[in-house]
Parts: C-alpha cells; sequence; structure tokens
C-alpha cells in the first residue's frame, strides 16, 4: 500500500514468580481442590493424554508442553494416547475418550474459547481445533498473511530442531493454520504462562524465559475464556531493525512457533488492495469497464453495471466453494474484500466524473479524506446489494482509508459491508490534528456501521520512511499509547487489528498480551519484563526504555518546522530535538550502567543485543546528523 505498505506453584513461590503480575485472571469458575504435580525433583509425575488422532493443535500444544517442562525441570512427560490404559496424574490435551468421559468435547467451545480445568490428578486443556479433513483441507481462501492460501499458514517445521534440541528430532510437523481454530494450544501457552512462569517476550533462546526448578506443581481455579480481539494480525517477525537487533539471529521457523505461543491470527477476515495490477491482467480485462482517460490500465470504471455482476459473482463462487477468488484478491472466511488500487487515476466518465465530484467537499487537509467516499463506496454498495440477495450471512470487507477513510456523505453503507478504517495509531501521543481527524473518521463508522468491525492499524513511522531513505530515526518507542489505543478499540467492540509496521520487541510483546485481555496492567508488566530479562541490569535497562519513552511521546520534542500539520519531518527532528546531546549522554550512562552491572551470561547477551540494536543505532544516527551539518546542531 502506498502510505500503509501468581497464583501458581504454591511451594515454588521463588520471588519473581511471587510478583509475577500482567497475567489474566481468566473467569474463575471452581475454587481450588488439589495441587498437581507435574515434575517431582527432576522426574516426571504426570503423563500428557491426547486423542489416538490428535487434532494438529493439540499436537503441537502436547510438544510444547513437554518440552517446556523438560526445560523447567529436566523430566520428559510421556505423550500417551487415549487407546493406552494410562496410570496416575493426567494432563489431558485437546479432545480424547478421557475428555469426553469427563463430560467434555471440543464442538461445545464457541471459536477460540478454551479451559484449563483442575480436576482430582487431572489437569484438561481443551478448546475448538481445526480438523484434519479434506473438507476442510478444500477449504478456499487468499488470507492476509503468510502467502496466498489457507495451506500457506499451515507451516512445516521440524519441531525439535526448532526448539534446539535436534537430537530428538522426530522429522518434519505440520502447524495447525494461523487462522484455523486451535484453542487447545491456546489453553496450553496460557497454562504455560500462567502456571509455569514461561514468558515469549521474542522468538529466539534468549528472547524466551524459562525458569529453571526441579519440582513444577500448580495449584489454581479453573479458567475458560477466549482472547478479547477475534483477529489479531501482528505476524511479528524480526525483520525491522530493533526487533530484529533485540532478538538476535532468528530462524522462519522460530518465528512459526512464536506466533503460535503469541496467539496470533484468529478469526479470517483480510483487506487490501484487491484490484490491483495482478487481478487487472489475470481477471479484469475486459474493455467494456477499463477505466476512461489517464486511468486505464490503472483503475477500473466502478460505476460500470458489468464489472458489479463480475465481483458479485466472483463473490458467490467464492462463498459458494466453487472458485477460489483470483491471485492476489484477497477473500477468507465469511469476508470477500473489494479495495481499489493505490492510485488516484480515476475513471473520468460521465457518471463516475459526477459521484467524484460529490465528494470535493470531504477533503480535510490530512491523507485521510473522504472526497472519493462517495464515488467508491457505491460501487461496494451495489456489489454488496447483489451477494446479499444470495448470501445474507456473508460480508464484503473494505478498508476506509486515505481518500475513502470517511464514511459516503450521500448515503449509508450496506448491512453486510465489513469496514476497516485505517488508522495512524503510532502518531497519536505526539500528532494532535492527525489524531484527531482518525477519531473523527473512527467513530463515525463506530456509529454507522452494522457489520463487525475490524482496524489497519499503522506501526511504520518513522521507521519506514527512515528505512527507504536510509536515515536513523529516533527510535519510536511508546508501549503506553499503544495499550491505551488497543484497550480503546477492544472496549468499543473492534472485531480485529491489522498492524502495518513493527515495533520493538517488548511494544510488540505487550500490544499482542493486550489483544488477548484488555484488563492487564502494563506498569506490571513493563517492570516484570525487566526484571525476568535482565536481572542484575533491570533497573538502568528500565530507565533507558522508559525515558525513550517519554521523549518519543512528548508532543513539546516536535516544534515547528519539524511539525508539519498533516505529517512529521522524522529524518531532521530525529537529533535536534529528540535525540539532544544532555539526553544522549544520558542515555548512554543508563546504558553504561546496565553493562556493568549484568551478570550472568544470559543478562550480558541481552543487554549486548539491545546495545547493538538501539544504543547503537542512536549514536551512529547521531554521528551521521552531525557530519551532515559539519559537527553543529542545525538546531537546539
Ligand atoms: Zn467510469
Amino acid at each position: 500500500m502506498r502510505k500503509m505498505l501468581c497464583l501458581v506453584a504454591a511451594a515454588f513461590c521463588t520471588p519473581w514468580i511471587i510478583g509475577c503480575a500482567g497475567l489474566h485472571a481468566g473467569r474463575a469458575a471452581t475454587p481450588a481442590k488439589s495441587v498437581f504435580t507435574l515434575a517431582k525433583e527432576g522426574q516426571a509425575a504426570c503423563s500428557i493424554v491426547v486423542a489416538a488422532n490428535p487434532t494438529p493443535a493439540a499436537r503441537l500444544a502436547a510438544m510444547e508442553l513437554q518440552f517446556h517442562v523438560l526445560k523447567i525441570t529436566g523430566a520428559e512427560l510421556p505423550i500417551r494416547n487415549d487407546s493406552e490404559t494410562v496410570a496416575g496424574p493426567r494432563i489431558l490435551v485437546g479432545e480424547s475418550g478421557a475428555t469426553r468421559a469427563m463430560g467434555y468435547k471440543a464442538a461445545d467451545f464457541p471459536p477460540q474459547e478454551y479451559l484449563i480445568a483442575f480436576r482430582p490428578d487431572t489437569v484438561i486443556l481443551i478448546g475448538r481445533d481445526w480438523e484434519d479433513t479434506e473438507t476442510n483441507r478444500n477449504e478456499l481462501g487468499r488470507p492476509m498473511s503468510c502467502g496466498e492460501t489457507l495451506a500457506a499458514t499451515r507451516h512445516k517445521l521440524d519441531y525439535w530442531k526448532t526448539v534446539g534440541m535436534p537430537e530428538r528430532s522426530t522429522g518434519e510437523m505440520e502447524l495447525p493454520g494461523i487462522y484455523d481454530d486451535q484453542a487447545t494450544c491456546y489453553a496450553a501457552y496460557h497454562f504455560m504462562e500462567k502456571f509455569c512462569g514461561v514468558r515469549w517476550y521474542g522468538a529466539t533462546e534468549p528472547s524466551i524465559i524459562i525458569p529453571p526448578r526441579k519440582t513444577l506443581t500448580v495449584n489454581g481455579a479453573d479458567i475458560r475464556r477466549s482472547p478479547a480481539l477475534k483477529y489479531r494480525d501482528s505476524l511479528i517477525g524480526g525483520d525491522w531493525p530493533f526487533m530484529q537487533g533485540q532478538w538476535g539471529p532468528v530462524t522462519r521457523q522460530e518465528t512459526w512457533l512464536l506466533w503460535r505461543r503469541l496467539r496470533l491470527g484468529g478469526e479470517k477476515w483480510a483487506g487490501n488492495h484487491t484490484f490491483n495490477q495482478k487481478t487487472f491482467e489475470s481477471t479484469f480485462n475486459d474493455p467494456e469497464y477499463q477505466a476512461q482517460g489517464p486511468g486505464k490500465g490503472k483503475q477500473l470504471c466502478y460505476t460500470n453495471p458489468k464489472l458489479v455482476e463480475q465481483v458479485a459473482q466472483m463473490a458467490r463462487d467464492y462463498f459458494d466453494g466453487r472458485k477460489a477468488t483470483p491471485e492476489g484478491w484477497k477473500a477468507v472466511g465469511d469476508y470477500f474484500a473489494i479495495i481499489p488500487d493505490d492510485n488516484a487515476n480515476f475513471c473520468i466518465c460521465d457518471q463516475c466524473k459526477a459521484l467524484i465530484a460529490s465528494g470535493r467537499g470531504m477533503s480535510t487537509g490530512q491523507f485521510s479524506s473522504g472526497t472519493i467516499s462517495n464515488y467508491f463506496f457505491s460501487f461496494v454498495n451495489a456489489v454488496a446489494r447483489e451477494v446479499r440477495k444470495t448470501h445474507p450471512d456473508k460480508y464484503i470487507a473494505t478498508l476506509a482509508y486515505w481518500n475513502y477513510a470517511y464514511p459516503p456523505s450521500d448515503f449509508e453503507m450496506e448491512p453486510n459491508v465489513s469496514m476497516a478504517p485505517c488508522l495512524h495509531t503510532c502518531m497519536y501521543a505526539i500528532h494532535k490534528e492527525m489524531r484527531e481527524n482518525d477519531m473523527k473518521l473512527y467513530h463515525e463508522w463506530l456509529q454507522k456501521t452494522r457489520a463487525p468491525l475490524y482496524l489497519w492499524n499503522y506501526y511504520h513511522h518513522p521507521m519506514e520512511p527512515a528505512l527507504i531513505k536510509k536515515f536513523y530515526c529516533f527510535p519510536n518507542i511508546m508501549p503506553h499509547s499503544s495499550v491505551q489505543s488497543a484497550r480503546m478499540f477492544i472496549r468499543d467492540g473492534v472485531r480485529g487489528i491489522f498492524i502495518c509496521g513493527q515495533q520493538d520487541m517488548l511494544e510488540s510483546y505487550i500490544i499482542t498480551r493486550i489483544w488477548d485481555d484488555p484488563d492487564q496492567d502494563v506498569d506490571a508488566m513493563i517492570d516484570e519484563f525487566f526484571r525476568l530479562y535482565f536481572g542484575a541490569a533491570a533497573k538502568p535497562m528500565k530507565k533507558f526504555y522508559l525515558e525513550l519513552e517519554n521523549i518519543a511521546t512528548n508532543p513539546k520534542n516536535y516544534p515547528k518546522p519539524y511539525y508539519k500539520k498533516n505529517a512529521i519531518d522524522w529524518k531532521n527532528v530525529a537529533w535536534t530535538t529528540l535525540g539532544t546531546e544532555p539526553r544522549m549522554r544520558q542515555l548512554g550512562a543508563l546504558m553504561d550502567q546496565a553493562q556493568k552491572l549484568a551478570q550472568t551470561e544470559q543478562e550480558k547477551k541481552r543487554v549486548g543485543l539491545w546495545n547493538d540494536a538501539i544504543w547503537k543505532w542512536m549514536v551512529e544516527g547521531r554521528a551521521a546528523y552531525l557530519a551532515r551539518h559539519q559537527g553543529k546542531p542545525v538546531a537546539k
């Protein structure tokens, strides 16, 4: 796109675990009855039980549980299936004969809901999972991320090799697809976080916390819940400089596991430019509805009835499972996306011209306006009306973006049009006009829309322009602002969010956890992170991070001329009014202090990774700026 482009382990309340915070409590249904022992003095004290033919999610959940308990205690919990006789305490993972005997069937759970239950000598981890059947494998869909098909989201990896124990390899396995039901995994991951103290702050070995202890017991009340946000698309890959450096070298396989561990994906939704060069060539090549004027080959005539008919038929064929949409055209689950290509070369035929003219008064002086809303949404509505006649329970998905960001002024959207406003979330702390403009259009859609509402959240500034134009931006760290926005969206009933861009490792982690449970305490999560991650160096590292946030999110640090009505001059603000000489001295001193205080090899490694990823970037950025200005700052 153009611009988008403590409970726990009562017997082992070690200091860090007593303070464990920031994790959702869930709904307590049953009081704690007994202590369940997973491992005792490094020996297995229970078995993991799955169905004889487990779902992909149950298979992964069982292996993840086995691996993490092994890392924590040194004990290997045997994985058995329910056709065997299993003596002694059991952890039941996914639906099996054993769970059915206790009254728990996966089909009784709504999508994404899961249960962690404690019964005498038994822990149950269960939810609804995608079943590996021919029908399910034949489901059509072109999802938002991971490639062109749903099959592409079912990554294959050698599990034991990926987690650093290649000697245990049992060959390649298929993971549950990013957008497939996998609530048994959610139960297992929640269980490991809350009751075993595991934290997946990143995809690589140094970015994961697995607290060792020889005996592992758990004791809790039942938890039955589902993630708050239903579509969670922040498939962080460590491919932007800060996260990449903070994580250290990462493999694709490690990131695939991280996405499951952070419970990303969820409901099937997609929305991106579906009219594009690829689909113009493959599908929309009828001369009758090509845009007239300079837009020929770049846009279509969106008032042409033949085009409406063709797109409506594509949607019907997709929803009926008869025909996949062409490559480059997003449609997945109950959503068929319609979004124009990313240029303003619209058709100049009389009908198109008249509708475009009707939006003249809807400019805002900001990137997001409504000048094309009457025009493009007339087309979306025309298709939606047709599709509703045959498929009343399905949705046409579209973005509220750029010059069609505002609702149309002349009509309402059809009830089966699902909107996704594109919002500049990364600017909210510092840019009043952009925030106010976004909030205006967001609230208008919130009020008007009758179908589920999704969001496209920008986190690409300032890093994307910095990478493209090759300059060093000031680190845009803003977890509190991000959490504030995410909470508001979830409480307003937004169903899903796609993130465009990538924050640093901690902020990205926090966002995904708030998506799961917006009631978590962000300050407690930050405290816990620095304590667990940097140990003896926690204090200066936390101060360093929060100081970066203070600087980056203070609007006073963005004076004119760097502050423009609809943008920020990221390049020139970075080392003049943000990374000033006194601030750099203070931040450098904190980093020095952290390096001196780090004690264990792991602490030293983590401080070193953060130093190289963020502090070095800043030092180089300021040096490059001074060199550009012959050693003299252009402003104070
Ligand atoms: Zn036209």
